[in-house]
């Protein structure tokens, strides 16, 4: 698979140890039986929270290998202390509606008597290249295989990417293999941004297989791609409803 960031194709692998060599002059990158020879290497390698200096050791709680203190991700309370951490200083969830989130937790819990639990919102992590990348909810490796349906879409034929000249990717929708509960998607695929907000937003609403595909997709559009990986998985999961599967009884 390659991806097009800036208008030029770069290949991609994702999560994969790669070697990096050099080769007259260029690099050559090898991840398992894939290899190709480049200029320039962009090596995504994360961020480091800042807190050397804060004098985080003096708060009496135990931290880690990082420098970071133990905290409840709902109430964002350092320990039993009357101390709050918000955003990337976490070293969790890196992302800007995660920060402000964090934020309002630990702003409201700053001025409570005692601190509440909140529930936290679906995961939802966007890359904007070209196709975008999107993990939503629960990624597969922190699923259990055994309980959850698999359903996938190529989306080689589909009409409007086809239309759009951007018929490369691919959708895959987890969910809970009894129920049909969503639980998470991982997605490579034009406008995926627009496709990874529709399934967070129905994965933190506990929507299902069927939920989803009793409402309506427009033709021709992307969204149908994942109509597709939809039909594909509503065939795996246990209790199915009885009758068509995209109708609702009044
Ligand atoms: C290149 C890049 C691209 C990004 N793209 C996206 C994106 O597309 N979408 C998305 O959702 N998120 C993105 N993010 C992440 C997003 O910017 C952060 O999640 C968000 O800014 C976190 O807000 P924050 O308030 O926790 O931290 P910050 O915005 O980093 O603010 C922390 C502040 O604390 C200051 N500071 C640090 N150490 C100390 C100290 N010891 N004492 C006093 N002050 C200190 C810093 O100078 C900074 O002003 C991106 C981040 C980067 C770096």
């Amino acid at each position: 698979m390659a991806v097009d960031i800036l208008g030029k194709e770069f290949p991609l692998w994702l999560g994969q140890a790669a070697d990096i060599q050099e080769e007259d002059g260029r690099l050559r990158v090898t991840a398992g039986d894939q290899s190709v020879l480049v200029e320039r290497v962009l090596a995504a390698m994360g961020r480091r929270p800042n807190v050397d200096g804060l004098g985080l050791e003096t708060l009496g709680v135990d931290l880690d290998e990082r420098g970071l203190p133990v905290f409840d991700p709902h109430s964002m309370q350092v320990g039993d202390l009357p101390v709050f951490i918000a955003g990337d200083v976490t070293g969790e969830r890196a992302i800007l509606h995660e920060a402000g989130a964090e934020g309002r937790i630990a702003g409201f819990n700053a001025v409570q008597a005692k601190p509440v639990a909140f529930k936290r919102q679906t995961p939802l992590a966007i890359n904007f290249c070209d196709p975008n990348i999107a993990v939503v909810g629960s990624a597969w490796n922190e699923l259990d295989p055994e309980r959850i349906a698999i359903g996938e879409v190529k989306l080689g034929p589909l009409g409007r990417a086809l239309i759009m000249g951007k018929n490369k990717g691919m959708i895959r929708v987890y969910a809970d293999k009894e129920d049909g509960r969503l639980l998470g998607a991982s997605l490579i695929a034009p406008k995926g941004e627009n496709l990874a907000h529709l399934l967070a937003w129905s994965i933190q609403r506990g929507l299902t297989v069927f939920d989803l595909l009793r409402m309506p997709f427009y033709h021709p559009s992307i969204e149908e791609g994942l109509q597709a990986a939809l039909y594909d998985l509503r065939g795996k999961i246990a209790r199915q409803p009885e009758g068509p599967v995209e109708l609702e009884r009044r």
